[in-house]
Parts: C-alpha cells; sequence; structure tokens
C-alpha cells in the first residue's frame, strides 16, 4: 500500500470540477486519506515547486497557482504513485490520453493542465509533508 499527494488545481477548481475529479478517483479505488482547499501564498507556492525554480515556466506556473484556491489530497491504494499518474495522463494535456484527468480536466496549454501528481516516493513523502501534519495522514 502506498500514498501519494494529488492536487486539483486552480483552472479545475475554477470550473467547478472538485466533485467530478473526486468522483473519478474514487471510482478508480483510491482512498482518500486526507484532504482541503487552500488559498496557497508566494511562499508555498515557491517552496512546493521549488526543484523548477529559474526554469522559464517557473513565474507563470507560480502565478497560476495563487490564482484561485486549490484542493490538495492524499490517496492511497496498492501503487497509489503510478496508478495515480497513469490515471492522469501526460503533463500536457494535449498529450494525455483520452479519459485521463488532464484530458478531460486540463487547458490545451502544459501549465494549466488540471491536477498535480507526486512523481516518486521521496516526492510523494515530501509533499505529504509538505501539505498535512502528522496527525492529518496517521
Ligand atoms: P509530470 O511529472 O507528469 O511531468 P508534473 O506536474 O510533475 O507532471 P513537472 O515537470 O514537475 O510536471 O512540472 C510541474 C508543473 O509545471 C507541470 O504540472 C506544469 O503545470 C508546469 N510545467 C511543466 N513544464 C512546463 C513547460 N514546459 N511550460 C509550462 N509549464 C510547465
Ligand atoms: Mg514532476
Amino acid at each position: 500500500i502506498e500514498r501519494t499527494l494529488s492536487i486539483i488545481k486552480p483552472n479545475a477548481v475554477v470550473k467547478h470540477n472538485i466533485g467530478a475529479i473526486i468522483q473519478r478517483l474514487e471510482a478508480a479505488n483510491f482512498k482518500i486519506v486526507a484532504t482541503k482547499m487552500i488559498k496557497l501564498n508566494q511562499e508555498q507556492a515557491e517552496g512546493f515547486y521549488a526543484e523548477h525554480k529559474g526554469k522559464p515556466f517557473f513565474d507563470a506556473l507560480i502565478d497560476f497557482m495563487l490564482s484561485a484556491p486549490v484542493v490538495v489530497l492524499v490517496l492511497e491504494s496498492e501503487s497509489a504513485i503510478t496508478a495515480y499518474r497513469e490515471i492522469m495522463g501526460a503533463t500536457n494535456p494535449v498529450d494525455a490520453a483520452r479519459g485521463t484527468l488532464r484530458a478531460d480536466y486540463g487547458e490545451a496549454h502544459v501549465t494549466f493542465n488540471g491536477v498535480h501528481g507526486s512523481d516518486s516516493p521521496e516526492s510523494a513523502a515530501r509533499e505529504i509533508a509538505y501539505f498535512f501534519s502528522d496527525n492529518e495522514v496517521n
């Protein structure tokens, strides 16, 4: 059993797709261990995406993540990290397979791709601890 961090990004929140996305997660047999809605501040967004600091898309990514609230979720399942990345689809919604979350809830631009998912066990541990205290996830 494994855990991963999911974020429903601002564009999906603004378009009233929180419920649809959570329904898809539960239908795909992820257990929702914890969730909260947060309006990120600059420091929180930059810290979360620290590995991308200095890249050409960084400022646009941060502006986007600050543009409206996000919903963060801790998902649990067998091989949750890869299982969730599969239903999420490719980073750029233009390349995402039919029926994936990014194909259905992302815009046709890589910055506005609707959802985030941890990419490794190390990222998942860091990202879960970034948003949730121990007593919220244990
Ligand atoms: P994946 O791990 O599937 O690539 P990710 O969300 O982890 O998805 P990252 O490469 O970590 O993707 O990039 C973080 C976020 O930055 C992306 O989800 C996307 O919103 C944005 N992003 C990534 N690459 C670009 C790019 N070339 N131009 C604009 N925005 C980008
Ligand atoms: Mg990544």
